[in-house]
């Protein structure tokens, strides 16, 4: 899986030569990644996606190509589209506007270096490409995980207004999750969007299912949407007892979620119940609490993290934040994911900008002898593929 002509490590000193190449070159896998939008965007729309916390329009005095993102774009993005590096915002977005959507997946999927992409495929706001196009336009292959949220809310659509959908939901969702973990590698829940983690984990009953399916027929809303801690804890005890692994939005995200309710040290009581033990727990993003993330993936078993999308977020500052989820956690429980959604920049950034960090944090400790370049190797290996192919089994 060539990385191809870009020079990922390009203005590093002193990174070992077999390190330096294993960086460039490891053919990834991306473990929490969605697909590319599939139809032609405007600017207003390419600028708003790649600022996480704001569901508005970007402001009139403000480009968003003036972030961490939009410079790392124009440095690592402009050349395989034609342009000098570090192009201007124009230019960049003129060269952009010129190529079709699959076009533009072509010249960046690739590039990223990704042999298995992992894709939640639950969440579209607009059409964007499914595991098949991703597949086509990446030369990787691909893997998907199902949302519970959307499982729930498509059963309740599925029946609008029935009477029997509330007593019958317990035992329909069940056969649901057991139906999808037959084709899906695992779970995702985003309970960080709906309640926050501060709920109540204790496995309800069926009949206090019933009763919360019930009230939420009764609230009427056009599109039905999860929001219940009863349901949330229901749906999510329910994809623990397949035992495939549960991934879980944390952190960053927009402004639909409290951040502060959305701490994975609020999973505490969760983490801790039996029933749960057992099945790996993948908190995803987690930025910015990446290091409460790296000690409970110290302190449980089963509990596993990345820091995909602040990666991207953070831009050239991306090398502490990897440098910092290389703290407390056993090397063992961490992954690489880009989270890359819509825009084929944000799939590929992800991957060159954890190629560099990686490559320069422990380069450094390689240099300083605290760290053999073996060692260094191996780890890079370990947390860019092995972790994830033994988690997911793939
Ligand atoms: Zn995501």
């Amino acid at each position: 899986m060539p990385v191809g002509d870009i020079d990922v490590l390009a203005g590093l000193d002193g990174i070992p030569d077999g390190l330096a190449e294993e960086a460039t070159e490891l053919a990834l896998i991306d473990h929490h990644v969605h697909g590319c939008f599939a139809d032609p965007i405007d600017r207003a729309t390419f600028e708003e996606a790649f600022n996480e916390g704001s569901p508005d329009p970007i402001p009139s005095f403000m480009t968003q190509f003036d972030s961490q993102p939009g410079f790392a774009f124009r440095r690592w993005c402009a050349p395989l589209l034609g342009l000098e590096r570090h192009a201007a915002a124009d230019d960049y977005w003129a060269a952009r506007a010129a190529l079709s959507p699959a076009e533009l997946d072509r010249r960046l999927l690739a590039r990223a270096g990704v042999e298995h992409w992992v894709m939640d495929t639950g969440f579209n706001t607009r059409a964007i490409t499914g595991p098949a196009e991703m597949a086509a336009e990446s030369g990787g292959a691909t893997s998907e995980i199902v949302r519970l949220e959307a499982v729930a809310e498509s059963l309740l659509a599925a029946r609008p207004g029935a009477g029997a959908v509330a007593s019958d939901f317990p035992e329909d969702f069940r056969a649901a999750v057991a139906d999808a973990a037959g084709r899906a590698k695992g779970f995702k829940t985003v309970v960080a969007y709906r309640t926050g983690f501060d709920i109540d984990w204790t496995p309800p009953s069926d009949a206090d299912v019933s009763a919360a399916v019930a009230r939420w027929q009764a609230s009427e809303e056009a599109v039905p949407r999860l929001v219940d801690p009863v349901l949330e804890s229901f749906v999510v005890h329910t994809a623990v007892a397949t035992r495939l692994p549960l991934q879980v939005h944390v952190g960053l995200g927009d402004r639909d979620l409290d951040l502060h309710r959305t701490n994975p040290m609020l999973l505490l009581p969760l983490l801790r119940r039996p029933g749960v033990r057992g099945t790996a727990i993948m908190l995803l993003h987690c930025y910015p609490y990446h290091r409460e993330a790296g000690y409970l993936a110290q302190a449980f078993d089963d509990v596993y993290f990345d820091v995909g999308l602040g990666v991207n977020y953070v831009g050239a500052q991306s090398r502490q934040l990897i440098a910092e989820s290389l703290e407390l956690a056993p090397f063992a429980k961490q992954l690489y994911s880009s989270d890359g959604f819509g825009l084929p920049e944000l799939h590929l950034l992800g991957a060159v900008l954890w190629r560099r960090g990686m490559a320069e944090v422990m380069g450094r400790w390689v240099a300083a002898d605290e760290w053999s370049e073996a060692d260094a190797r191996r780890i890079l290996r370990l947390i860019g593929v092995g972790n994830a192919r033994r988690v997911y089994d793939l």
